[in-house]
């Protein structure tokens, strides 16, 4: 990758830090020359795109969108000068960037940088009127709610509860089930399965489980049910935009997605996503709806999620070269030979680059999607492929300078190397697992789609990595002209490496167990790869200066052994071994090595680096002239990340509001 320096100076990638969070920005290039028309179709997605913002907020956990307006309150009454109590302020930035009260990533509850008898204070700058705005007669009961939310860390500990042992569901915050546990969350949905299905519905996607005086039954997020506000301003927006849209079929996806809001019935999200599926010929495309269940430990519930995108004509090139081969990846692959597809259909793969981010995507974003996730319908149409190319960038020129790899790269050839090739490996990396990677393999007859039930996703990407991994070294990357030679392998490997078994660790909390699903997939191929190569020394860890690195001694050897574990893995999810699964998450995937994880966080906390980032949105605005016509869309890079959240809280705030009263 090159780096052209006077861009770097007109557009400035990170704007600001606190907690363990950097803010980026994120830049649409060519957005200026579209169409009048592309960019009204890209400003009503867009508005569809931030109207559901609510919905991820009380998704996360029930009173977050009473704790968002007590933290917007406070800071008003505090504010000097436009400047509240830097706890104060910080503290309500960290929720804002995690769409509530726990940790985005841990989804550990965060932890105030201030204590009760400031909070008091504050509190008490509070007027009787505003008090009673956030539903409280007196400042004490007030304080009571304010003090068990942000001081009591047993309450509400933790979102997403994946402790073996524990009841799931109630030991997540999150709100996806009420007044009921794990066994009648899983005994209601096993009742509704068919076995003889062959297009089965994704039960439970969009709608809160309850246990009440009539009975369990589920609370529908639809037109009309919960979240009706939102959901009718996001309707009204895609109507907006199936009127301008660039051609018929995107039309139809957008009808069907309305009637989907509408109803609220899984099978018409089904039609949607085939037809979604389909639709190739245009250059804007958007996800919005419910769609990843990661937030829930029972994998039902999806949370509201949506993006903005459009087409990177040169990258999307290169990527189309992989799905064009599918096939071959898919005859190549170094499975057990009943677990390959005889067909491999409809994987495609497109660069994209991001417009609008919303929902869970916001303001932490992904950097590849696979989707629709239904596996009856990846297996009979395949699945759309994207990744993020402005956001891999942004994110690639605010890390080039941070020292990280200078920290951790055991020599100055891995070093130059990852200067040289970081880029494209991490980008050939991403094509491979999102498009073959993912879209590849087969069930055994008989296998359910969720045998390996709470481990099913991190299985999942892990063999989507480890196809990656061990294509990325396959000379067909040469015969198709996407790497000159095998350094971007190379490059790929190490960071692989150097990222699984000590880089990622700076994520987590003293004391915790690994649980985000992509990094637990990233420790397990790591740590596992480290103990198959032990005897030929294939990883070796070196004690340099009292620093510790591990080096790749042999990159042959390293491909044979994640073609190996590929193997495994993929088996692992043909025959729906659950028990294989829980003993490889279990045994590699969770703990955390206490001694390099004090050494990582040492040397980590030097370079003074955030470990997680998050974006700021373009604000997109339309243009008239005298007689009241829109004769452009303006896009803006200048907003300030609490300027941007500030404003989204007024102008989308439209379950808030009703939370509130
Ligand atoms: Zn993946």
């Amino acid at each position: 990758m090159k780096i052209n320096f006077s861009h770097m100076k007109t557009f400035q990638y990170q704007v600001e830090q606190f907690a363990d969070l950097r803010i980026l920005r994120y830049q649409v290039p060519g957005f200026s020359e579209l169409s009048l028309q592309k960019k009204l179709y890209i400003y009503y997605l867009s508005e569809a795109c931030l109207c559901g913002r609510d919905i991820i907020w009380d998704q996360n956990g029930e009173r977050n969108l009473w704790l968002r307006n007590s933290l917007e309150l406070l800071l008003q009454a505090t504010q000097k000068n436009n400047s509240g109590p830097k706890e104060l302020e910080e503290f309500y930035k960290r929720v804002l960037f995690s769409n509530g009260l726990h940790h985005h990533y841990s989804t550990d509850k965060l932890k105030p940088g201030f204590d009760q008898e400031m909070l008091k204070k504050w509190v008490s700058l509070l007027s009787s009127h505003e008090v009673k705005i956030l539903g409280y007669e007196t400042e004490e009961q007030l304080m009571d709610e304010l003090n068990s939310l942000l001081f009591d860390e047993s309450y509400l500990a933790k979102r997403v509860c994946q402790e073996e042992g524990k009841d799931l569901v109630i030991e997540s915050a999150n709100n996806f089930y009420k007044g009921l546990n794990q066994k009648e969350a899983e005994t209601f949905y096993a009742n509704q399965l068919n076995k003889d299905d062959d297009k089965p519905i994704s039960y439970g996607l969009n709608s809160r489980l309850i246990k009440d005086a009539q009975g369990v039954r589920e609370e529908k997020w639809c037109v009309g049910g919960k979240y009706s506000i939102a959901i009718e301003k996001i309707v009204y927006w895609l109507k907006r935009a199936a009127s301008v849209a660039e051609n018929k079929q995107q039309k139809k996806v957008i009808d069907l997605l309305c009637a989907f809001y509408q109803t609220g019935n899984l099978a018409g999200f089904d039609d949607y996503s085939i037809e979604w599926l389909k639709e190739q010929t245009g250059e804007v495309d958007f996800i919005n709806g419910f769609i990843e269940v990661y937030g829930d430990p029972l994998g039902f519930k999806a949370t509201w999620e949506s993006l903005v995108n459009i087409i990177d004509p040169s990258e999307t090139k290169k990527a189309k070269l992989i799905s064009d081969h599918a096939q071959w990846f898919e005859d190549h692959s170094p499975v057990m030979p009943a677990h390959r597809k005889e067909k491999v259909n409809g994987v495609s793969m497109k660069v994209i680059n991001a417009i609008m981010l919303g929902g869970d995507c916001y303001p932490a974003s992904p950097l590849g999607i696979n989707l629709p996730n239904s596996e009856w319908i990846r297996e009979l149409h395949g699945s759309k492929s994207v990744s993020l190319q402005n956001i891999s960038k942004a994110y690639e020129m605010a890390s080039l300078a941070s020292g990280v790899i200078e920290e951790f790269a055991a020599d100055d050839e891995e070093l130059n190397l990852h200067k040289q090739y970081g880029a494209l490996a991490d980008n050939l990396h991403t094509h491979l697992h999102e498009c073959v990677g993912h879209g590849s393999g087969k069930l055994e007859k008989g296998v359910r789609s969720d045998a390996l039930k709470a481990y099913a996703s991190v299985i999942e990407e892990a063999r989507a990595d480890l196809f990656g991994l061990y294509f990325i070294a396959d000379e067909k990357m040469i015969d198709l002209s996407l790497a000159d030679n095998f350094n971007l392998a190379k490059t790929q490997y190490n960071s692989y490496i150097r990222n699984g078994l000590m880089v990622q660790l700076a994520r987590i909390q003293k004391g915790a167990n690994i649980e985000q699903t992509h990094m637990r997939n990233r420790q397990i191929i790591s740590g596992w790869a480290l103990e198959m190569g032990a005897a030929n020394n294939v990883i070796e860890k070196l004690t340099i200066d009292e620093k510790t690195y591990f080096k790749v001694n042999d990159y042959n050897a390293l491909r044979d052994i994640f073609g190996h574990q590929l193997k495994e893995v993929q088996r692992i999810k043909s025959q729906g071994d659950y028990e294989a699964a829980k003993l490889l998450v279990e045994k590699y995937g969770v703990k955390v090595d206490a001694a390099i994880y004090d050494e990582v966080l040492e040397r980590y906390s030097r370079l003074n680096v955030a470990p997680y980032s998050g974006f700021i949105n373009p604000k997109l605005s339309l243009i008239y002239n005298d007689n009241n016509d829109v004769v452009d869309v303006s896009i803006d890079y200048s907003e300030g990340f609490m300027e941007q959240m500030q404003r989204y809280n007024q102008m989308y705030g439209f379950e808030n509001r009703e939370a509130v009263q």
